[in-house]
């Protein structure tokens, strides 16, 4: 960071007092959460800025808490007398125009007063005052964690002798004692009180610098530039680009250590190693902020979330140790009798370890017999280091009976395979193409680590607009076909021979795959049935008493008459009108109900669709995103352009490591709660996450919420338990344990944010809100509740300065970056020119990203190639989402996870055309070319290896589009340039940090 002059304070300074007597290994930063409400009172905003800004940049002398500190100067606006940034061509005549950001009206002229803020500082400061210094970090031990030596392997544990204390009762469904939840937290309609409050202290007052919102006047000159200045000339504005780098400088390739309370973890785009030593691997869990405030009333006040993503199958990477495994017999997990909280490194032992105090609840326990230890002179149990739910954050436990549907041992699930062999999908070659996939692809079903075969059962269904059930038992010569046509009241017409295991009955269902394509190959039937292969599926998986997934290969909207019928709805004149909503809501009724019957039997639902027109998306994707599912889209399919994308996803898809019939439970310690989840999940009641399937690149993300005070010493501490069936038919318990720093200083709080997730949390919960309010509404609660993050920041945090600077916490300084690519995404951004079902597919996958995923996302990676070391193993560093730069004689890759993009600018030298192409020259290049050839040299090479990783790494392929600068698909490459203005609306990264800075200081006054 300092190479771009940022002060930042190094995170790990302040070595945390953590969790008893640790070595400050990894010293953590005393966390410092944010908590953001989409609540508090609506501000009044003036109009967005439309005039070009230019950034100055300032610098404070490095303190504790680092800060930015910009200045901003505006220049008159250069853009004609239009719409500001992220306009709505349709706003209502009768809104407050006033209160809205975004809002159609023209800027206001110069000078006007009504809107803009107050005079503002001096001009003079170049530097900024030093800041005050802040408090001090958290001091809060944790009793009840006895000093760790350095972890080598984890002794595996056994099983248990004899003396059952008692077993668990029932599920895992206690309700924690405590207060009735609050009201569903995110977007809902804000209290009084959050306001801005009075009393920030005014700077003396400069005239040349007023700057006021949305026009103003400060000449460049004024800081010794003259004329406008474009920001590239200076220091540059907060860049996510820097924010990584300097990340993976300072912290990667290093062993991260989870052994304190309240450590921040590195950066989703760092590459590090994760030792566990008593808390969850960031992999697992990531929260907004490692240190949460101590009470409501400063939760309010930051308007910071408090959340934490929960992705409890994350892919653990081959050096890292696996989750251990604890096996206590018959007698099953011990808990906490009050709130069944499971045993983890939190429980204190006390009286000679005959009892142990919840760390959750603060219930003191008696110690099982079985379970007893004696305790050493530190009051640790003397096993610590041999049991994994004493000393690690996660662990899984064999679940007992008690933990089973009806205390009946569950079975392996099946996967089912449900192929539309309606007219498009036969005459598009797509049916062939599965049939011949699921040959080999069969080989490849997930099983147990060391099993030779996979338990997991298989079937088969095609279906138009009626279904077609198969036999395909291993005795049986050639699959036998059962025909249902009365959708109405779906049944499965064969119980035996309908789910096989794959490695028995190859032969027949071979032959079966052979003949699927010729027998429908004459078929003229193009209508289609959807939810009653749905309810086909999750009744043969009843009949079989196990859970599974349904493969649905589908094309069409479903118009057949039968339950579920759907038609085109595509209104298009409902976009910027306040019904647009609807576009998005799913067609209730029989697929709510659906959705239920799925979850209630662990049929998780992957949809496979190509759409060759608009389907509904929002409705068809309603059952998978209830149910662990995912949603794959490849529009206007051709076999041979779009195979290897869809090929390469399905791949992926049935070999994933997967949980089945998984609930989830997240208790905490006492002063606050769950109160708000998001992801492809279902919750029959307020706390319960239930998922038909949960994998691992599905993530949960959490609210938390206060209902008492919470103490600094004792801290925030998490438990997620998570109660599923895995693919060999065991049913387990996967416990992850995170333990969080408690503040009453708010700058603590500032201090520990993670930007990665806390956009995470924004992106889901205005993804979820977008449902209930218009566009512009959500648009609007997110600028305004980053400002008053920021302000509160400001006002609390960081020491008076002029308020034109614009102070961004160190840990939130790429925060707007993201906030302003989120409302810019397709979802939110309301233009008619985009798909109404991919902005709905959009919405739909992200409610299931975790931290990772969310960051690409929003901030693709543009990687330059025209200049690249072909000798080196390295991928070039990426550069700014910005069409600055691009050059013409570049070439250059952008991904974001769900798009890949090879760019080439006019002037590419015909050399590197020619060995990347095999073309003389830019202008020989076909115009549809959608892949790069296999060349034998340097170049090609190396080429198609970074993009071969890349794909490698992401958890869905993606295709290439070979994008010609000046050609029309280039539009489709730019609005991943996501610094730039957008090309269906939304403003650049400057205006929109000009326009943020506003919105602080109407905050503040
Ligand atoms: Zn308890």
């Amino acid at each position: 960071m300092s190479q771009q002059g940022y002060v930042a304070t190094p995170p790990y300074s302040q070595a945390q007092p953590g969790m008893g007597g640790y070595p400050a290994g990894f010293g953590s930063s005393p966390a410092q959460p944010l908590y953001g409400h989409y609540g508090g009172q609506p501000q009044s905003f003036p109009a967005p800025p439309t005039g070009k800004a230019t950034f100055l940049w300032s610098l404070i002398p490095p303190v504790k808490s680092s800060v930015y500190v910009l200045k901003v100067v505006h220049t008159p606006p250069t853009y004609p007398a239009g719409p500001g940034p992220m306009q709505n061509p349709q706003a209502s005549p009768t809104s407050p125009p006033a209160q809205q950001p975004f809002q159609t009206a023209p800027p206001p002229t110069m000078g006007q007063t009504t809107l803009g803020p107050p005079p503002t500082g001096p001009h003079s400061p170049q530097m900024a005052p030093p800041q005050s210094p802040l408090a001090g970090p958290s001091m809060g031990g944790h009793p009840s964690m006895g000093g760790h030596p350095s972890m080598g392997g984890h002794p595996s544990m056994g099983g248990h002798p004899s003396m059952g204390g008692h077993p668990p009762m029932g599920g895992m469904g206690r309700p924690v004692p405590g207060p009735p939840p609050p009201g569903s937290g995110g977007f809902q309609q804000p209290g009084p009180g959050a306001a801005g409050q009075p009393g920030y202290p005014q700077q003396p007052q400069g005239t040349e610098s007023a700057v006021t919102c949305g026009s103003v006047m400060i000449t460049a000159k004024l800081y010794g530039f003259i004329g406008p200045v474009s920001w590239s000339q200076m220091k540059p504005i907060p860049g996510i680009k820097h924010v990584t780098e300097d990340d993976q400088a300072k912290r990667g390739g290093q062993v991260y250590t989870t052994n304190l309370r309240g450590q921040v973890p590195p950066l989703v785009t760092t590459d590090f190693t994760v030792q566990d030593q008593g808390n969850a691997s960031p992999r697992f869990m990531r929260c907004t902020t490692y240190s949460f405030p101590c009470t409501a009333d400063l939760a309010k006040q930051c308007q910071v979330p408090l959340g934490a993503i929960i992705k409890p199958f994350a892919t653990v990477p081959k050096n890292e140790t696996p989750l251990y495994f604890v096996n206590h017999g018959e007698t099953g997990p011990i808990r906490c009798n009050r709130c069944k909280a499971y045993m983890c490194p939190y429980m204190q032992f006390i009286d000679g370890g005959r009892r142990y105090q919840c760390g959750f609840c603060n219930c003191v326990n008696e110690v099982p017999a079985f379970y007893f230890q004696h305790l050493d002179h530190m009051g640790r149990r003397v096993d610590l280091y041999e049991r994994p739910e004493l000393s690690l954050g996660s662990y899984e436990f064999e679940a007992t009976l008690d933990y089973c549907k009806n205390n009946k041992p569950a079975s392996p699930p099946a996967y089912i395979f449900m192929i539309d062999v309606s007219y498009a999908n036969i005459k598009s070659g797509l049916v062939r193409l599965i049939c011949e996939e699921l040959k080999t692809l069969l080989d490849n079903l997930p099983r147990e680590d060391g099993a030779e075969s996979s338990t997991v059962k298989v079937g088969f269904v095609t279906y138009n607009k009626i279904l077609h059930f198969y036999n395909v038992k291993s005795a049986l010569a050639q699959p036998q076909m059962m025909v249902v046509s009365d959708t109405a009241e779906m049944f499965v017409p064969l119980l035996d021979g309908f789910l096989v295991n794959f490695q028995e009955s190859r032969a027949v269902i071979n032959n079966l795959l052979d003949q699927i394509p010729d027998m429908f190959a004459d078929t003229n039937e193009s209508e289609t049935v959807f939810a009653p292969v749905i309810q086909a599926g999750v009744e043969a998986l009843k009949t079989a008493e196990c859970s599974g997934k349904l493969f649905i290969f589908h094309s069409s909207i479903p118009t057949a008459e039968a339950p579920g019928k759907l038609k085109n709805r595509d209104d298009k004149k409902l976009i910027n009108t306040e019904k647009e909503k609807t576009l998005f809501q799913p067609q209730k009724g029989v697929y709510e109900q659906l959705s239920k019957d799925c979850v209630s039997q662990g049929c998780s639902v992957d949809l496979f669709l190509f759409p060759s027109q608009y389907v509904d998306l929002a409705t068809m994707g309603d059952v998978p995103t209830h149910t662990g599912g995912s949603i794959f889209k490849y529009s206007n399919f051709q076999v041979y352009t779009n195979s290897n994308h869809f090929l390469s996803d399905l791949r992926k898809d049935v070999e994933k490591a997967i949980g089945f019939d998984a609930i989830m439970r997240v208790r905490t310690s006492t002063g606050f709660r769950a109160t708000n989840f998001f992801g492809a999940i279902h919750m029959n009641n307020t706390t319960d996450v239930e998922m038909a399937a949960v994998d691992c690149d599905k993530a949960v993300t959490v609210e938390f919420k206060h209902d008492d005070k919470l103490s600094e010493e004792t801290g925030a501490l998490m438990q997620c338990a998570l109660l599923y069936t895995t693919v060999n038919g065991q049913r387990r318990l996967r416990i992850h344990n995170l333990s969080l720093n408690c503040s009453a200083q708010l700058s603590e709080l500032y201090k520990s944010c993670e930007t990665d997730a806390l956009i995470n949390f924004f992106a889901k919960s205005a993804y979820r809100a977008m449902l209930n309010q218009p566009l512009k509404t959500v648009r609007e609660i997110l600028v305004n509740q980053t400002a008053h993050m920021l302000a509160c920041y400001r006002k609390n945090c960081s020491s008076p300065s002029a308020a034109s600077q614009l102070i961004l916490p160190d840990a939130m300084k790429v925060f707007p970056v993201y906030l302003n690519s989120l409302m810019k995404t397709g979802p939110l951004v309301g233009s008619a020119d985009l798909s109404t079902d991919d902005r709905a597919h959009q919405r739909l996958i992200a409610t299931a990203m975790g931290v990772e995923d969310t960051q690409l996302l929003l901030y693709p990676r543009l990687i330059p190639l025209h200049n690249m070391d072909v000798a080196s193993d390295v991928v070039p560093a990426p550069v700014r989402c910005s069409e600055e730069r691009l050059t013409d004689a570049g070439m250059f890759l952008l991904e974001n996870g769900r798009s890949l993009f090879l760019w080439l600018g006019q002037a590419c030298p015909p050399e590197l055309v020619q060995r990347v192409f095999n073309v003389p020259s830019f202008a020989h290049l076909p115009a549809d070319l959608s892949s790069l050839p296999v060349l034998d040299n340097p170049q090609s090479k190396k080429l198609r290896s970074i993009i071969d990783s890349l794909l490698d790494q992401r958890p869905s392929a993606m295709k290439l589009l070979i994008v010609k600068q000046k050609d029309r698909s280039e539009m489709l490459f730019r609005q991943h340039l996501v610094e730039d203005k957008g090309p269906y609306g939304g403003a650049s990264y400057m205006d929109f940090l000009c326009y943020v800075h506003c919105e602080i200081r109407q905050v503040l006054t």
